[in-house]
């Protein structure tokens, strides 16, 4: 039996603006899209923050025996400048400034994404479509949108009529906006002329000589508005309805907007069951910006290769440290947070290798049962990683205590700590198993070789009170000495 079916998992619907019961349209199966990146350039670290977050949804889906099928595009043509109606291409802009053809900027920036996603541990989703790869099928979404009555073209581009759309259905819906107030608050743009209305938006667009990426259409040369990708590529491998479509919280208007009124005008419903935003970082409390340095990317965290670092990062510890707050949440960078990071993570891959040399006892001390369900109530709550990672950090508390003998387990309940602790770890989490001992750096080693020597010394002299003093402190300090036939050996406590 899959478990999701002894699991009420509940997720926070932006459409709604509530937690509600997870029910996929059909039994056993989720479909989920999430809006991938534009590839003109290094992917950012609020990217990766999306796209771990989504990753954690899709391996907590997967993990509860859902089979899932998880749609992210890669947008490689039609997304302008500044997200705006009007203006330049952004890999067209980046093709003529780096001297390549488009498509050498797509793939370069593309295989950047997939390397640095891949350092994260993030699952490859199930289909990665293109928007070059369906303007055909763009193309026929724009034809069945005009006849619908919801399109019109004007002088070789194609416009979504959205005072139309309003009028039977609700254009605002994701957002809260009201179209009054787009009308009030748009202001007429030169270039946007040919539009019947200001807040109308392109479904196809007349390519300037200009412009490099060019299609043939019914309309002429052109190429597909940013928007169009989404709803076409959804619908193409997930449906005219699907479950779960996600993406970053600046999304959420116009572009997500928009996709909700393309899907509801081609096939007469809405696209989207559950609506999902990922909120966005902050680095030292500050928006992130290239112009102001307030930035950094994924490599250097990796790299330590930034002045704001004090360090390199493991790539897990960087993926633990953003789990370690709600997905909805602003996460704040810095390196102090990351350095408390590290410090949690290794205490979490040290338990988790102590939980091999437990003793097992008649009884427990604890109710392990109640501890593991409490790790799926977290992540039941909107996939509440933060809360998960307390709980586990509980379970530190149980697996040192038993280490100590100050707490008794039987085997049982060592082993459901040990299956649970690495699903919650690995698969869910998706972190990577770090050798702990190996992460010390040589010269702690050197300087508790010392201090091994110093003890060996004082018990030849038979001077018990030193000897004890050091074994007694390196304890406190988390070392601990093992005084066999062999020498003295230590390991890392807590
Ligand atoms: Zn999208």
């Amino acid at each position: 039996m899959p478990l999701y079916q002894n699991q009420t998992l509940k997720i926070y619907n932006s459409l709604t603006g509530e937690k509600e019961i997870f029910e996929p349209l059909n039994d056993g199966y989720v479909g989920m899209y999430v809006c991938g990146p534009t590839v003109y350039s290094y992917v950012h670290l609020g990217n990766c923050r999306t796209f771990i977050s989504f990753d954690l949804v899709f391996r907590y889906l997967k993990h509860l025996g859902y089979k899932v099928r998880y749609v992210r595009n890669i947008t490689d043509a039609g997304h302008l400048e500044n997200d705006a109606e009007e203006g330049e291409d952004r890999i067209t802009k980046k093709a003529r400034l780096e001297q390549l053809e488009p498509m050498e900027i797509v793939q370069k920036y593309t295989v950047d994404f997939h390397n640095t996603l891949q350092k994260f541990n993030n699952l490859p989703p199930s289909i990665e479509p293109t928007a070059t790869g369906h303007i055909v099928e763009q193309i026929e979404t724009v034809k069945s949108i005009i006849e619908n009555g919801l399109a019109y073209e004007a002088n070789g581009s194609v416009y979504f009529d959205v005072l139309k759309f309003n009028e039977s259905e609700d254009y605002g819906i994701l957002s809260k906006r009201k179209v009054e107030d787009l009308i009030a608050n748009t202001r007429d743009l030169a270039g946007q002329s040919h539009k019947k209305n200001p807040q109308d938006f392109a479904l196809w667009k007349k390519a300037e000589p200009q412009h490099i990426m060019r299609w043939p259409s019914p309309w002429g040369e052109g190429f597909p508005g940013w928007h169009l990708e989404c709803t076409v590529m959804s619908n193409k491998y997930l449906g005219e309805q699907f479950d779960i479509h996600g993406g970053g919280m600046d999304l959420k208007f116009p572009h997500h907007e928009c996709e909700i009124a393309q899907g509801t005008a081609c096939n007469g419903k809405p696209p989207v069951k559950y609506w999902m935003h990922a909120n966005m970082l902050t680095l030292n409390g500050k928006k992130m910006a290239k112009s102001t340095g307030n930035n950094i990317l994924p490599v250097d965290l990796f790299s330590g290769d930034n002045e704001v670092l004090s360090k390199a990062y493991h790539p897990s510890v960087v993926r633990f440290f953003i789990l370690q707050a709600n997905y909805k949440s602003i996460l704040d960078f810095s390196d102090e947070a990351l350095i408390a990071s590290e410090k949690g993570f290794e205490k979490l891959m040290n338990a988790i290798q102590l939980l091999e040399k437990l003793t097992t006892s008649k009884s427990s001390g604890i109710d392990v049962k109640a501890w593991k369900q409490s790790c799926y109530d977290a992540m039941n709550d909107d996939f509440n990683s933060p809360v998960l990672i307390a709980q586990l950090f509980e379970a530190v508390k149980y697996i040192n205590a038993c280490h100590h003998h100050k707490l008794e387990l039987t085997q049982e309940d060592i082993q459901t700590l040990k299956t649970t602790m690495s699903d919650m770890c690995f698969d869910v989490l998706g972190l990577q198993k770090i050798d702990v001992e190996s992460k010390v750096d040589s010269k702690q080693n050197e300087l508790i070789d010392l201090l091994i020597d110093l003890r060996n010394q004082a018990r030849a002299v038979k001077d018990f009170k030193q000897s004890d003093a050091i074994r007694d402190r390196l304890l406190e300090l988390g070392v601990q000495l093992k005084d066999t036939a062999q020498g003295t050996s230590y390991e890392f406590s807590n």
